[in-house]
Formats: structure tokens, C-alpha cells, sequence
């Protein structure tokens, strides 16, 4: 089933007065219950199109339909609601609030929607638990955590209110090997729980876990392919 469907989706930035196209009249697809990543070389427009598609951005040309609903025609304040129904995000930098809670920074994302505390509460917990942060970390602070228990903290505010996608740029960028696998093994997780994720990335074993890898180059789609499942080697 196609969640999300793009159409001409272009983005030009004015540069002294050319305009640099840095998406092209991009048409793609994204299925639910994928895990998409996006690849490609540096400065090819990666992150340009994830902020795009999951609204964070606006194109200059071109639609984006979740269904009927292309958010290119919503006004700021509705696409603010939609993206928070609706969407969940990954950060390379992880945006944490410093002087929240673990369990507050999870909570503040699932009050948004979720207007009855106690069930936010509750949400906010489980997802945590679900990301592997045990219950004794949730009154910590973040700089007590390491830099892959932040960003599972980050996973889990990206799900709690359990969004029909979530879109993760380069998550693992800042992390070392290990931690960097403990949040990919998250992100596996949540999507064999049936979570669509879109992610980019440059590195290929982070790739490895999409099921779908979409090739951009230049500000185009320029190939993509469908992976089997993924295998740990470990
Ligand atoms: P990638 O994520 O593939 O590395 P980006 O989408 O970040 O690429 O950027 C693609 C190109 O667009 C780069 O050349 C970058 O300098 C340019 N770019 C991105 N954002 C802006 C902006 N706000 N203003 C001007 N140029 C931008
Ligand atoms: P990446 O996606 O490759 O990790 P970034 O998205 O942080 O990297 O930035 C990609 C490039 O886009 C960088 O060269 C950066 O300087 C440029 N860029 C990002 N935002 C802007 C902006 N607002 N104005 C001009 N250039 C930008």
C-alpha cells in the first residue's frame, strides 16, 4: 500500500542569484511497512527530500500525497498538526532537552496528542521499555546516558505516538559501531512491529537494514533496489 506519493517534487535554493536545483522533479513512492533507506553522495539531496516528504520542509514545485492529502497545500499551522499525527523524527544530532527527564522528553512528544496524562504517561513507558531503556534510566538526564542510549531515547520519541512513518537522518552519524547498531537493531525492531521508516543514510551497513534502498544522485532518483531480509552476522 503507498503511504506516501511524490509528484514533479522539486527544490531549488537561489545562489547569488542562479537558482541550484537540488531535487529534480523527483516521483517516488513510499510503502507501508517499509523500511526505505536513502542513499547517495554527499550534497546529492538526501536530506533536502526526507524534509520534504515528511513535511519538516517545503518544496518549490511538485506534490506530496499521504492518500488524498497533499501536505504541499496545507497552511503552517495544519501541516504543524499533521506532521505531529503523523510523523516521528530521527535526528543525527539528537535534540534532547537537557534539563528534561528521559521520561519527560519521551512524555512532551506523547502529551502533544495525547491529552490525558495518565495514558501519555503510560505510552511514554512502554515505549521506552520497547527501545530498551530500562526503567531505571527514566529519571535520569541526558547527559548521564551515553550518545546510543540518547538516540534510543530519540526512537522513542520519535514512536510514541505511534506515527505512520518515521523518518530518521543519518541516526547513527554520530554514534560509534556498537551504539550505532544497538539504535539500528531499535529501528529493525520497531519496523518488524510494522513501524515505516525512512531513513538516510550514506553508510551501508546502516543501509542494510531497509528492505527498499532508493538511489539519489544529483537531485534525482537515479536507481533503487529490494533487499531480501535482513541476516545478523553476529
Ligand atoms: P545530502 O543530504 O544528500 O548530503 P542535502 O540535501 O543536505 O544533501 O543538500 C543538497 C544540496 O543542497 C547541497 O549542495 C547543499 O549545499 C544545498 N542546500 C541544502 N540546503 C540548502 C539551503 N537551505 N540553502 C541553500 N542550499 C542548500
Ligand atoms: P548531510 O545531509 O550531508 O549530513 P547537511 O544536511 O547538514 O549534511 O548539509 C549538507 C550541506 O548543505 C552542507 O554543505 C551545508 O553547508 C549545506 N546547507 C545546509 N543548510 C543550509 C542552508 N540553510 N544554507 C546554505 N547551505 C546549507
Amino acid at each position: 500500500k503507498v503511504l506516501i506519493q511524490t509528484k514533479k517534487l522539486s527544490k531549488s535554493f537561489s545562489n547569488g542569484g542562479n537558482l541550484f536545483h537540488v531535487l529534480k522533479n523527483i516521483d517516488l513512492e513510499i510503502y507501508q511497512g517499509d523500511f526505505t533507506v536513502i542513499m547517495g553522495p554527499s550534497g546529492a539531496g538526501k536530506s533536502t527530500l526526507l524534509y520534504a516528504i515528511s513535511g519538516m520542509d517545503t518544496p518549490s514545485l511538485g506534490s506530496i500525497c499521504y492518500g488524498d492529502i497533499d501536505i504541499t497545500k496545507l497552511n503552517q499551522n495544519e501541516l504543524a498538526l499533521f506532521r505531529r499525527d503523523n510523523s516521528g523524527f530521527v535526528f543525527q544530532s539528537i535534540y534532547l532537552i537537557d534539563s528534561m527527564s528521559v521520561l519527560d522528553n519521551v512524555l512532551a512528544s506523547g502529551l502533544l496528542k495525547n491529552k490525558n496524562k495518565k495514558e501519555a504517561v503510560k505510552k511514554a513507558k512502554e515505549t521506552l521499555l520497547a527501545v530498551d531503556i530500562k526503567e531505571e534510566y527514566f529519571n535520569k538526564f541526558p547527559n548521564q546516558l551515553s550518545g546510543g542510549e540518547c538516540q534510543r531515547v530519540g526512537i522513542a520519541r520519535a514512536l510514541v505516538n505511534s506515527p505512520s512513518v518515521v523518518f530518521a537522518d543519518e541516526p547513527t552519524g554520530a554514534l560509534n559501531s556498537k551504539t550505532g547498531k544497538d539504535v539500528l537493531d531499535t529501528l529493525t525492531e520497531a519496523n518488524r512491529l510494522g513501524q515505516t521508516i525512512v531513513m538516510v543514510t550514506h553508510d551501508i551497513t546502516s543501509a542494510r537494514r531497509a528492505n527498499r534502498i532508493l538511489y539519489i544522485k544529483d537531485g534525482e532518483i537515479a536507481g533503487e533496489c529490494i533487499l531480501g531480509p535482513y541476516i545478523p552476522h553476529d
